[in-house]
């Protein structure tokens, strides 16, 4: 049994975003301290850092010499590059491991992955040519969806095809990647589960959430999210089998649709805390990013309990087509917390932070996050019920 790495140590994060800062803020508090390795200076991670390394994950020199001062590294950014995740990995343990990140930074190697693991996944096939483009759209059916195989993220690099005679037009406007071609989904509802494995092999599953998108981005998460008690049963199922079947050491979630019938069917994973996941700061017993220190540093993971139910709400770039957001009306509403992420250039799209409400109902906790949203992109209260 591996010592854990205990507070005072100080922990590498590759990739300087959101979701490294929150985990920064988490193992901060808990008494560590924390170096960000990013290509851009000045990041949402670095700011709350002990350290910032700017380098571009190429210098693989750089990431050695990172690696050498901490006693582990993670990830926020599931688009490093393998050879960077591998050079760290010469000098200090990184968890997740870097095979995961290579898995999950690739759609065909992702399905791949999941279907080893013997969970249901979306139809789909794989385009890597002209003449498997034809022969895809054909196995999966229309509608479907042209993914690229690489860097998608909030809906980027896919086009939707509602005919076979789409697929050239939509192959090329995507500029003829690798990519998968998937049916579309008639879900019921969209969920998650985010789910941690330690060192010593001991889960922690937090209850499903269910997740809302606009323009394939998320814009809402309620937990728990309403379902029967055998769905619920289902979700736990497909993300412990993943954790045990790829043995990670971290956090992972799991996106997945309802079907109609009640079946879950996995859309994709995250090697990392996720969105979803960022109402367990103020609603659980340990949020994900605590969860993803235990996780690394090899300590007992936390409860995973929800301690009330709540709702997170996205603030994107378009919020501050105006003006800054009005912060002081979205915080007179109650049970209303405020998480930005330091980023000073607020384009359309771009997620600058979000909301979360707690409240005795799951109900009462979404109207309260939206009634804040709407307050801080100064709307009055009234307008759109017209
Ligand atoms: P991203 O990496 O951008 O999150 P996703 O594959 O999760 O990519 O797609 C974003 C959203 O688009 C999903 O959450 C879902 O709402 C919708 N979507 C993606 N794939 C499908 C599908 N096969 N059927 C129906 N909806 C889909
Ligand atoms: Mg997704």
């Amino acid at each position: 049994m591996t010592a854990p790495i205990l507070p005072g140590a100080t922990l590498g994060v590759l990739g300087g975003g959101q979701l490294g800062r929150m985990f920064t803020l988490a193992a901060r508090r808990m008494g560590y301290r924390v170096t960000v390795f990013a290509p851009e200076d000045d990041t949402p991670a670095g700011q709350i850092a002990y350290e910032e390394v700017r380098a571009p994950y190429e210098d693989l020199d750089a990431v050695r010499r990172f690696a050498s001062d901490v006693a582990v590294v993670t990830f926020e950014f599931e688009n490093v590059p393998a050879a960077t995740a591998a050079a760290a990995g010469e000098r200090a343990p990184v968890r997740p491991a870097g095979s995961l990140l290579h898995a999950t930074q690739h759609r065909r190697r992702e399905k791949q992955a999941l279907v080893a693991a013997g969970v249901p996944v979306v139809r789909h096939a794989v385009v890597e040519t002209e003449a498997d483009l034809a022969a895809a759209v054909r196995t999966v059916g229309t509608p479907g969806i042209l993914k690229t195989a690489a860097w998608g993220y909030d809906g980027k690099g896919q086009v939707r095809i509602e005919s076979a005679a789409e697929a050239e037009a939509a192959w090329d406007a995507l500029g003829r990647p690798s990519c998968v071609v998937e049916a579309v989904a008639a879900f019921e509802r969209e969920i998650s589960v985010v789910g941690a494995r330690g060192l010593d092999g001991s889960l922690a599953l937090y209850d499903p959430f269910e997740n809302l998108h606009v323009d394939h981005i998320l814009d809402l998460t309620l937990s728990p999210a309403e379902l029967p008690p055998p769905v619920v049963a289902d979700a736990r199922e497909i993300v412990r089998t993943l954790l045990e079947a790829w043995e990670v050491v971290g956090v992972i979630c799991v996106e997945m649709f309802l079907m109609p019938d009640g079946d879950l069917v996995v859309n994709e994973v995250a090697p990392r805390p996720h969105n979803s996941g960022h109402l367990t700061i103020d609603a659980h017993a340990c949020s994900q990013f605590e969860q993803q220190v235990r996780a690394v540093c090899g300590l007992p993971l936390g409860s995973t309990e929800a301690l009330t139910p709540a709702a997170m709400a996205n603030l994107l770039g378009d919020l501050w087509a105006e003006d800054q957001p009005d912060w002081a009306a979205a915080l007179a509403v109650p049970g209303v917390a405020l998480h930005l992420y330091g980023k000073d250039e607020p384009r359309p799209g771009r997620k600058m932070g979000h909301l979360t409400a707690v409240a005795p109902t799951v109900g009462d906790a979404r109207a309260r996050v939206l009634r804040a949203r709407t307050a801080a992109a100064r709307i009055p209260e009234t307008a759109g019920m017209a």
